[in-house]
């Protein structure tokens, strides 16, 4: 270990009452992005947030006004050009905190009970961007950093955020860096550091038929007319072939396939089959043949009916032949599938199998690539090593079944991959009553974030 990062961590080891202090007072703030009343709490974390960065010594901090919600910006670029540039994401929105009643602390008058810090924000994800800035504060206090910063800090994400792909695309300059580290996931359990590498993309859709121009009588008209409700149906269920395979023209053309070094990865991770049926409480499992579970959910595309509607359906009985049917159909996507591309194989399948009795219409809804960090990049490979002093073990690496729009905005407009990380825990009931963060894993957080910029400075 390095003189410094000894002190380093010496220094992190008794700051960590400040820091819970600090972690408090940032969590007390009830910056709930998507209520318009709470734009002046916005603002004020934004504040706040430039009185941390200017703390730390970061020069150039900003407030950056978007449509919206502001982006805080800030660097530290001391360590000089030979040294590596990190962008560090965060957002320093959050969740609304209703049922306040489930409560048992007000959410935003953070209280420690036992071994955690309870609050709105606590874990998702203000503790979370803490362990980053206080391993740049211990780092900068026992010699500098080894490493180039770059903040990123947006108040938007709990709405999708909407601004920030713009927002990157604007500010290609100033935000050019070689890696981004976005801390606003978790880990799998308490002794388990967690590496998210891939997400998935989206596709989403709506299918609208018609047949006659109003809703008929069955009696009359049954037999004559096609049931636009009945054409639906066949055409969704023509989706998906006996393997549970995606039958849409071209699908599977462009995705990537695990190699067996991944799939022995995947392997490592705790959820199983048995997992899976606990978790939802179906009789039995589904999906394509020849992957795991895990594989499945995370690294295999798939295409979902989330909602459908024809007819009749209120209660009681109405012979009725609807004149219309919908249904709304989403598609999770892997890399290197293009949403753009999924809509024309979704458009030709639907050209090739509906019948001349019906008219129909394919309406996009939002759309979003897939994105995936090479496990061996030296950005990931520090963090691996990072994790492993920290807890003795290999992290596992994880795709995530859902999305992260930044995650993809950072590599389309800055040509960089993201180490998707983070230390909070399954059950910090993120977006729901009593979220909270455990402290001793935020501490360990710290000393993993300290380790990291080390680990990358020395090369
Ligand atoms: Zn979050």
């Amino acid at each position: 270990m390095t003189d410094q990062l000894t002190a380093a961590l010496a220094y992190a080891q008794e700051n960590q009452g400040r820091f819970l202090e600090e972690l408090i007072d940032f969590v007390s703030i009830p910056s709930i992005s998507t209520d318009p009343l709470a734009r002046p709490d916005i603002l004020r974390a934004a504040g706040w947030l430039v009185d941390k960065l200017q703390d730390l010594g970061a020069k150039n901090v900003q407030i950056m006004p978007t449509p919206k919600h502001p982006v805080v910006y800030g660097e530290i670029l001391e360590a000089g050009p030979g040294k590596p540039t990190v962008l560090v994401y965060g957002h320093y929105d959050v969740q609304p905190a209703e049922p306040l009643e489930l409560w048992e602390s007000p959410p935003f008058e953070p209280q420690c009970r036992g071994d955690y810090l309870y609050g709105r924000g606590a874990s998702d994800m203000k503790g979370q961007m803490m362990t980053c800035f206080n391993a740049i504060q211990a780092l900068e206090h026992t010699g500098g950093l080894g490493v180039n910063i770059k903040f990123l800090l947006e108040g938007e994400e709990e709405i999708g955020s909407p601004n920030l792909g713009q927002f990157v695309q604007d500010n290609r300059a100033l935000l050019a860096c070689d890696l981004a580290i976005n801390p606003d996931t978790g880990m799998l359990g308490v002794e388990m550091p967690t590496i998210t590498y891939g997400l998935r993309g989206l596709a989403y859709f709506e299918i609208r038929m018609s047949g006659p121009s109003q809703d008929l009588h069955s009696g009359l008209f049954g037999g004559t007319v096609h049931n636009p409700a009945q054409v639906l149906c066949e055409l969704i269920a023509g989706m998906h072939d006996a393997q549970g395979r995606v039958t849409l023209p071209g699908f599977y053309d462009r995705v990537r396939a695990m190699d067996s070094d991944e799939r022995k990865e995947l392997a490592r991770l705790p959820m199983g089959e048995a997992f899976y049926l606990e978790q939802t409480g179906v009789p039995a499992l589904y999906g394509e043949s020849g992957y795991t579970v895990t594989e499945r959910v995370c690294g295999r595309p798939t295409l979902e009916v989330n909602g459908l509607l024809s007819g009749f359906t209120d209660e009681g009985q109405k012979t009725v032949l609807p004149a219309k049917s919908m249904a709304k159909i989403s598609m999770r996507l892997v890399p290197d599938q293009d949403p753009e591309e999924v809509r024309q194989q979704m458009a030709k399948y639907l050209e090739a199998h509906t019948p001349p009795t019906v008219r129909w219409e394919l309406i996009k809804h939002a759309g979003s690539f897939p994105s995936i960090t090479d496990r061996q990049t030296p950005a990931v490979v520090a963090m691996s090593q990072a994790m492993e002093q920290v807890w003795g073990k290999r992290p596992v690496f994880k795709r995530e079944g859902g999305s992260i729009p930044v995650v993809v905005h950072m590599q389309q407009h800055l040509g960089v991959e993201s180490v998707v990380t983070g230390f909070g825990l399954p059950d910090d009931n993120l977006h729901a009553p009593n979220e909270k963060i455990h402290l001793p894993t935020f501490y360990r957080g710290i000393e993993t974030m300290v380790r990291y910029f080390c680990i990358l400075g020395e090369k």
